[in-house]
């Protein structure tokens, strides 16, 4: 009997150590972030609007964990993306204009202390790397990835790091575009893309076309690229990797052009149910956010109007360097600091909940792959 009753208690203890509310972390192998540049909630409201007619349609809007998260820089009010993807790819928020720097820089003028990134951290693991942008490869929120610097707009030093890695042997897939600034860039730093090219035997293609079939470390900085394209062929690559990977892939959504900004989201929230699609979310976590909000509102208009009624008249006039007045749409055309939606699903995609600082989103990704800072 008193056997019995030490079995029963070794279970109930064991038990007690699986309940529900201490469940073993969800584990992820792969992690997959997609950052809507300046996509807001305002934004997805819209896009959803837009697109389908109806509010919370996209695609996105039906994971099934959501949080809100702070984008708020150190001094200021309002973020850049500098600051804002910073703060989600190390854990440490900075100041505007600083690239995976703490905030003891001075912008422009002294480093700060490194933070080391996500994509870092998974490269000193073995995991494989990929960065996707339709923006500047070097630009704010791809360059938080995989560099560090004072200045955002140091471009040419920014892409170079990329060659120069402190963990792993740095970032597998590059791709995006800004290919005439960085040239220039580079040029001024004496090097150029043949220079890198040569120097580290890896060709820099200028279009996803020229890459060739059995490269698996591709970069792409183009002067245009098709995002989606990219993106489906970064994750084919980095899906060979054994130990896993980390992607990144940014999606403009600045509203300085609404439709343009809309249609943006639209296509992302397309690319993320396809790109949901080819992975297996027992080992994979997804996470979809912004790295700063913007003054875009929807203000007016009947559901049987067109959303973007004026638009056609505000495209042809002279002068569209102001705010943008459509009849239905709003946009200061400004970055704005109320809390962006992170929405998540798969592989420990439960953490995303609440309120947090965008800090919290390096902790989620870190502790789903089970590593800790
Ligand atoms: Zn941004």
């Amino acid at each position: 009997m008193r056997f019995h009753i030490l079995i029963l208690s070794a279970f109930l203890c064991v038990a007690s150590l699986m309940s529900p509310g201490q469940a073993k972390p969800e584990r992820a192998k792969n992690v997959i972030l997609f950052l809507a540049d300046a996509g807001g909630i305002p934004t997805l409201n819209a896009a959803s609007f837009l697109e389908y007619k109806a509010p919370q349609k996209l695609h996105i809007q039906s994971w099934p964990h959501v949080g809100l998260s702070d984008t708020s820089p150190v001094g200021n009010y309002v973020s850049d993306s500098a600051n804002g993807m910073t703060s989600i790819v190390t854990g440490v928020k900075t100041r505007n204009g600083v690239i995976s720097q703490g905030p003891d820089v001075v912008r422009g003028k002294q480093d700060g202390r490194v933070s080391k990134t996500i994509l870092e951290y998974a490269e000193e693991r073995g995991l494989k790397t990929g960065v996707v942008t339709t923006q500047s490869i070097a630009d704010a929120t791809p360059a938080a990835c995989y560099a560090h610097a004072n200045d955002r707009g140091k471009w040419g030093e920014i892409f170079s790091q990329a060659f120069t890695p402190r963990y792993g042997d740095g970032v597998d897939v590059l791709m995006g575009t800004g290919r005439e600034r960085i040239g220039t860039q580079l040029a001024a730093l004496g090097t150029s893309y043949e220079k890198l090219a040569a120097e580290h035997k890896r060709p820099i293609n200028e279009r996803l076309e020229d890459v060739a079939a059995d490269n698996m470390r591709p970069i792409v900085v183009a002067d245009k690229i098709d995002v989606r394209a990219a993106a489906l062929r970064t994750l084919e690559i980095l899906q060979k990797s054994k130990q896993g990977y980390f992607l990144m892939i940014e999606w403009d959504a600045h509203t300085d052009d609404p439709k343009a900004g809309l249609e943006h989201v639209v296509g992302f929230d397309k690319l993320a149910k396809e790109i949901e699609a080819k992975v297996n979310l027992k080992d994979t976590l997804l996470l979809f956010t912004a790295d700063h909000s913007f003054g875009f509102q929807l203000d007016g208009g009947a559901i049987d109007e067109p959303l973007l009624a004026g638009y056609d008249e505000w495209k042809n006039s002279a002068d569209k360097k102001g705010a943008v007045r459509l009849k239905n749409i709003y946009v200061n055309r400004r970055h704005t600091g109320e809390e962006v939606a992170a929405m998540a699903t798969g592989a420990g995609a439960s953490q995303v909940k609440g309120f947090f600082p965008n800090t919290k989103l390096f902790h989620i990704m870190l502790g789903a792959y089970g590593w800790k800072p």
